[in-house]
């Protein structure tokens, strides 16, 4: 199948209230151009460098989603356009978020990263780490950043179970603390586990070889 009938595929399955972001790390830009044309906005990319790349070879109404781990040295270069930081953990990084942002006049949305997965290679804070972070006092002071929900990525497993209780897991915390903290966000759901993650209420997906097909690297 093209990538314009992965992505009306997709479409087709998911909800209106849920947004989703095509995971376009490694693929080239004429890839996203056949996704672009077949109507998709967001793109979602891992590493820095390649999205400044691709926005710049990009048409500008595209808006663009880190959904890697960031390094606070390069914030600076995503700054200026980035839409939604998806993987945020910790009070260093938003300061930097926040001053990068201010330099560009802008306010930076940002998810924070819930760990939900067993395995331990999977960055993110437990959820004691994150209301600390929510609560921090220094927050208040970030007028560029607004935190505006989570981020989870579950195990890469088959077991229906297992995602069940990780997405569970997340759905939960997201729902007891969504009025507190103004949260309209919660991502999570890749293409081998988004329907499960649909079922626990996710509204932004993060969807790449689903669309473009296997990845030879990451
Ligand atoms: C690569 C990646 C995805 C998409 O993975 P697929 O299995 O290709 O859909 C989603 N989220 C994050 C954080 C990723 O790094």
């Amino acid at each position: 199948m093209s990538i314009a009938e992965n992505l009306h595929h997709i479409q087709s399955q998911i909800p209106e209230n849920v947004s989703l972001v095509a995971v376009s790390k490694t693929r080239p830009v004429d890839e996203l151009m056949q996704a672009y044309e077949a109507g998709q906005r967001v793109f979602g990319e891992n590493k820095i460098q390649e999205m400044v790349t691709k926005w710049e070879h990009m048409p500008k109404d595209v808006q663009w989603h880190m959904i890697g781990h960031v390094q606070t040295n390069k914030v600076k270069y995503m700054a200026g356009f980035v839409a939604l930081i998806h993987a945020v953990d910790s009070l260093k990084l938003l300061q930097e978020i926040n001053k990068q942002a201010e330099k560009n006049q802008r306010t930076i949305s940002c998810l924070l990263q819930i760990k939900i997965a067993k395995e331990d290679s999977k960055y993110g804070l437990n959820e004691n780490e994150a209301l600390d972070l929510l609560q921090h006092p220094l927050l208040n002071t970030l007028k560029n950043v607004r935190i505006v929900g989570l981020m989870g990525m579950a195990t890469f497993t088959k077991n229906e179970r297992q995602l069940d209780e990780e997405f569970g897991r997340l759905q939960k915390f997201y729902n007891n603390y969504k009025t507190l903290f103004n949260f309209d966000i919660l991502s999570m759901g890749m293409s081998g586990d988004y329907p499960i993650a649909l079922k626990h209420e996710s509204n932004m997906i993060r969807v790449g070889s689903a669309i473009f097909g296997q990845r030879k690297y990451d």
